[in-house]
């Protein structure tokens, strides 16, 4: 048996015989409320996993490096082996979630260009906001690295952003994570998922993604499948 090098709120991560590979396992664990509601959403971690994959694609092809080298089952994906780079990128479009509460604003504001904002990933302090300049004194990376990330963020938002409104979704917000590889590359990790993102029914503002989870809202696994089924036509 593969040794558990950690486990996350929603995937574990193995250790495989090469040194410059990982596996993730994807779990159905959901959280909430930064871990204080907990919940299972039935076979999330196998619809997270083909919601990644393809996603993580779809960026490949139009020049985003990411961290992915294939699905291996279900639940299973083999990556490269990063060194994370502990910042939370939230890249917005329209306001919603903790933005619309700060700026006192209704959810569904469109913003009128694109927000990045960073986090610091830290549980243990509620993953407080930070800014650029936090990240290379804290030394989260370097300035150069910082400017990379924010770069990619804007430019996965514009890919994500064409490919879900010509399925009718429009993408709120989302969350990435970054990582260094073995070549000091700054590359895509972790995963983009209805976990991680907000996407909305084109048409009816309908919510396809976890605050069905988080707000009781019912309807979260057909949520998931909504979103598979709009991405693949299957
Ligand atoms: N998000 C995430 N992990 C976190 C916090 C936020 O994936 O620990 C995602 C969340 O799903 C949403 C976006 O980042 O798509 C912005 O979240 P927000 O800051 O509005 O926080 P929330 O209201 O979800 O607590």
């Amino acid at each position: 048996m593969a040794k558990m090098l950690y486990e996350g709120k929603a995937k574990k991560i193995y250790e495989t015989e090469n040194p410059n590979e990982i596996l993730v396992y994807y779990k159905d664990d959901a959280t909430a409320l930064n871990g204080l509601k907990k919940g299972t959403i039935i076979d999330k971690g196998i619809m997270n996993n083909t919601i990644t994959t393809f996603f993580f694609d779809l960026l490949g092809k139009n020049g985003i490096p990411h961290h992915q080298i294939k699905k291996l089952s279900d639940r299973e994906a083999l990556c490269k082996k990063v060194h994370i780079i502990p910042i939370e990128v939230v890249t917005r479009n329209i306001a919603a979630g903790s933005l619309a509460k700060k700026m006192g604003v209704e959810e569904g504001l469109i913003l009128k260009r694109p927000l990045v904002e960073f986090y610091y990933k830290s549980d243990e302090l509620g993953d407080p906001m930070i800014n650029a300049d936090y990240a290379v004194s804290f030394d989260f990376g370097t300035d150069e690295q910082v400017n990379t990330i924010k770069t990619y963020a804007l430019k996965i938002n514009e890919i994500l952003k064409t490919f879900l409104l010509e399925r009718k979704v429009r993408l709120v917000d989302f969350k990435l994570e970054f990582g260094v590889d073995a070549e000091g590359n700054v590359i895509l990790a972790d995963e983009i998922t209805p976990d991680t993102s907000r996407l909305w029914d084109k048409d009816t503002n309908e919510k396809l993604d976890k605050d069905r989870f988080r707000r009781d809202l019912g309807g979260v696994e057909d949520a998931y499948q909504e979103i598979i089924k709009r991405l693949t036509g299957k």
